[in-house]
């Protein structure tokens, strides 16, 4: 157990992430009091039955009133309504974040309603699963992974210390960049695979020539791991697509003029170009674990069946 870092934390949404940092944060103490609040009944419930906080309730405003941080853990769509919801409430000296997948469009639609004296600093875990809802966090999931603060020219310093030693808490790393650079990068490292993810799915899904049956039976053979990218939340989903518009069409446009030089090569029969470039992915593959971002077993780690 640690100090507690802040008084009162409101969580504003708690599904995958905001349940995930209810559970480190109570874990390790880093902060007195937890208040939650959701929009629906069902989920507050929930969560309380979880025993994710110390307060629950369906005001967002109740939730932050008092809270030295507030953290958004809502689709990033919902951002402004909620922003409108507590800025009456938000204290001074209070920090305000949120764990969104965008960060120019979260600016765009949080930065107007902080009012004065409250330090607004826009951050992303990156860190996941294809789960929603409460029942889905659990303690560990930012162990060891990146969480991205894009604050605004100005911020105060102390606030961003304190925002970097509760992330560091939660067992995560913490980088800064301006929103528009993490825009793009998050669009070619996440935004896009998903989206490539729920296109394939759905092509297979369209395919007349191959039954279903098919597909599910024999799916082992690579197009199982588009599916687990491709079971993520439609409302995230739907929401970083709409709020990240710009950098995802420019990446998908990156995207359709390399895969119509491999359209090209398999065409051409150029085994070259294919083996050159099979063999420059497959490097970066083992970065990302000699990173420790991912394991090293075979299978992605799947346990075998007797
Ligand atoms: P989630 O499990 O689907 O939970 C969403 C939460 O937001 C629930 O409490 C839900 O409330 C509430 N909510 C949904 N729509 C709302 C609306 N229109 N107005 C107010 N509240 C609403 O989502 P999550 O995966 O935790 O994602 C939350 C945020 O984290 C998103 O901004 C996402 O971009 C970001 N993020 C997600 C991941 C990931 O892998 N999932 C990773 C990094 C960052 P009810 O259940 O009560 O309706």
């Amino acid at each position: 157990m640690t100090a507690p870092l802040f008084d009162r934390l409101a969580l504003i949404g708690i599904g995958l992430i905001g349940s995930s940092l209810a559970q480190v944060v109570r874990q390790k103490g880093l902060a007195k009091h937890v208040a939650i609040s959701t929009r629906s009944e069902d989920t507050l419930r929930r969560a309380e039955e979880l025993g994710l906080g110390d307060s629950y309730s369906q005001d967002a405003a109740v939730a932050a009133d008092g809270a030295d941080l507030v953290i958004l853990c809502v689709p990033v769509g919902a951002y402004e309504a909620v922003a409108k919801w507590i800025a009456p409430v938000l204290q001074s000296g209070a920090i305000l974040t949120d764990v969104g997948s965008t960060k120019t469009s979260v600016i765009e639609a949080v930065g107007p309603y902080v009012p004065d004296g409250v330090h607004f600093i826009p951050g992303h875990p990156i860190a996941g699963t294809e789960q929603s809802g409460p029942d889905a966090g659990f303690a560990s999931l930012f162990e060891n992974r990146w969480c991205i603060f894009t604050p605004p020219p100005g911020t105060d310093e102390a606030a961003i210390a304190k925002l970097t030693e509760f992330w560091q808490e939660c067992g995560s790393y913490v980088d800064q960049m301006d929103p528009e650079h993490h825009d793009k990068v998050l669009a070619i490292v996440s935004h896009l695979p998903h989206i490539i993810a729920y296109n394939i799915v759905g092509t297979a899904d369209d395919l007349e020539t191959v039954t279903k049956s098919e597909v599910i039976k024999y799916s082992a053979s690579g197009f199982r791991d588009f599916t687990r990218l491709a079971a993520s939340d439609p409302t995230m989903w739907r929401d970083v697509c709409l709020n990240n518009k710009d950098a995802i069409l420019e990446m998908l446009s990156r995207f359709s003029e390399d895969l119509s030089a491999l359209q090209r090569a398999i065409r051409w029969g150029d085994g070259d170009k294919l083996f050159e470039l099979f063999t420059r992915t497959r490097s970066v593959r083992r970065s990302i674990i000699e990173a420790g971002q991912e394991i090293d077993m075979p299978d992605f780690g799947r346990v075998k069946p007797d």
